[in-house]
C-alpha cells in the first residue's frame, strides 16, 4: 500500500493508517483505543483478532490533527463508531488539546456530539469545554459503589471518587449526559444495581440506560455467564425500578418492532424507485438476526415475499452478536452459500444488503468491499438503508 509524501511522514505502518483514516472519514474522531478501566466485561478486549487492527495505539497530537485537517468528513461520534468499544477519550494525554481544535475548527460540528466516557477523567477545566462544544456523554457508570465499582472496572478508587462526584458536576455545568449501567448477575443479586438506581435518582440523574455490551466467540465463558441475565426479566426489572423510584430508565437503545418496520418499508421503497426494473428482477435479501421479527413482514407488505431472503448469523464476531453494524462481508459470503445450498431454484439476479455492515467507501469493518460478494457469486449486490453512525 502506497501512501502520498505527507501521509508517510507519520511513523505508523500502511494498515494502521489506513484504519484510522476509515474512522475519521466516516465521521469517527478516534485518538486510539486506550482505557483508564479495565473492565472485565469490555467488549473490546473480545474482537476477532483480524479486525480493528489499530485498536490499542495512542495517537499523537502531530497524527490527530493530520487526521482532523484531511480525513475528517462528517463529525458524528468522538471515540469511536457505534458498534465497536473505544477505550476513555478522555485519558489521553491530549485531549484538552484536542478539543480546543474542535473549537477552533469552525467546520467541525460538535454540537450533541455522543462522547462514551467512564467519568474516571473528566475535571471542571474539560467539563467547561464539553459544555462549550455543548458534546452529549454517555456515562459508562455501572455501580455508584465506589469499591464495587473498582472491582469490576480496575482503577484506583481515586479515579473512582472522582467519576461519582462529576455526576453531580454535569448537573451543576448543564451536559447533556445519560447514564449507562450494564446489568450483571452479581450486581442485580446483591442488591447493588438497585442501590445504584435509587442513589441517581436521589440526585436527580435525567436518564439512565440498561445496556448489554455485546460478546463475541472470543468472550471467556465466565464472562458470559455474568452477562448471560434474559431480556424478558430485565424489562420487567426496569419496569420495576421505574415505578419504585420515579426513575427515567429504559433498557437497551434497540428500535421498536414498529420503528424497524417503517424503516425497512421505507428503505426498501426508495431502493425500487432507484433501481430500474428492480421489482421484476429475482432477488435475494440478507437481513441481520436483529430483524428477524420483522422483516419478513415487511417483504410482504410490499409484494416481495416470492423474492428470496435469508437471514445472516454473524460467524466473524459470533456470541450474541446480531445487528447488521458488525455483519462482515465474510458473514454475507457464508450467508449466499448456504442459501444456494438450500435452494435449487433459478439463481437470484440481485442481492439486497443492509448499508448499516458498510463505512462511506462500501467497506466492511476488515475493510473488506461489499463488491467481493459480487466478483464471487456474478450477482449485483445493492446496499440499502442508513449507515451505523
Ligand atoms: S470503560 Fe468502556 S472502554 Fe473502558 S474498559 Fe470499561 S467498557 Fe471498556
Amino acid at each position: 500500500m502506497s501512501l502520498s509524501r505527507a501521509e508517510s511522514k507519520l511513523s505508523m505502518p500502511a494498515d494502521v493508517y489506513e484504519a484510522f483514516k476509515k474512522d475519521f472519514q466516516n465521521g469517527i474522531i478516534t485518538l486510539g483505543d486506550v482505557c483508564s478501566a479495565n473492565c472485565f466485561f469490555c467488549s473490546q478486549k473480545w474482537n476477532p483478532p483480524h479486525v480493528l487492527k489499530h485498536l490499542n495505539r495512542m495517537l499523537t497530537l502531530e497524527e490527530i490533527e493530520h487526521f482532523m485537517d484531511r480525513h475528517l468528513k462528517s463529525p458524528a461520534w468522538i471515540g469511536s463508531a457505534i458498534h465497536v468499544n473505544s477505550g476513555e477519550f478522555f485519558c489521553h494525554p491530549h485531549v484538552m488539546d484536542v478539543l480546543k481544535l474542535l473549537v477552533q475548527k469552525k467546520r467541525v460540528e460538535c454540537n450533541n456530539m455522543i462522547t462514551f466516557t467512564n467519568a474516571m477523567e473528566l475535571t471542571e477545566e474539560k467539563l467547561e469545554i464539553i459544555k462549550e462544544l455543548n458534546l452529549c456523554l454517555h456515562v459508562s457508570l455501572h455501580t455508584t459503589n465506589i469499591s464495587h465499582r473498582t472491582k469490576i472496572m480496575g482503577g484506583t478508587q481515586k479515579k473512582h471518587q472522582n467519576a461519582i462526584a462529576t455526576l453531580s458536576l454535569l448537573k451543576k455545568y448543564k451536559i447533556h449526559h445519560l447514564i449507562l449501567l450494564v446489568p450483571l448477575k452479581q450486581s442485580i443479586t446483591s442488591g447493588d444495581f438497585e442501590a445504584t438506581v435509587r442513589n441517581l435518582t436521589e440526585i436527580n440523574t435525567t436518564k439512565i440506560v440498561v445496556h448489554r455490551p455485546g460478546y463475541t466467540k472470543y468472550t471467556p465463558a465466565h464472562v458470559i455467564k455474568e452477562l448471560s441475565v434474559p431480556d424478558n426479566f430485565l424489562h420487567q426489572y426496569c419496569l420495576f425500578l421505574k415505578k419504585k423510584y420515579s426513575a427515567n430508565i429504559s433498557y437497551g437503545f434497540a428500535m421498536s418492532d414498529t420503528d424497524m418496520n417503517k424503516d425497512i418499508s421505507e428503505s426498501l421503497r426508495n431502493l425500487m424507485k432507484d433501481k430500474r426494473n428492480f421489482s421484476k428482477r429475482r432477488k435475494l435479501f440478507l437481513y441481520p438476526a436483529s430483524v428477524r421479527n420483522v422483516f419478513p413482514g415487511v417483504l410482504k407488505s410490499l409484494g416481495m415475499e416470492n423474492d428470496g431472503s435469508h437471514m445472516v448469523k454473524s460467524q466473524v464476531f459470533a456470541g450474541n452478536v446480531d445487528c447488521a453494524g458488525l455483519l462482515l462481508v465474510e458473514d454475507y459470503l457464508a450467508a449466499v452459500k448456504e442459501f444456494f445450498l438450500h435452494n435449487k431454484g433459478p439463481r437470484p439476479e440481485e442481492i439486497i444488503l443492509p448499508r448499516a455492515s458498510f463505512d462511506i467507501n462500501d467497506e466492511d469493518l476488515s475493510m473488506t468491499p461489499a463488491t467481493q460478494i459480487e466478483k464471487i457469486y456474478g450477482t449485483k449486490v445493492h446496499l440499502c438503508g442508513k449507515r451505523a453512525n
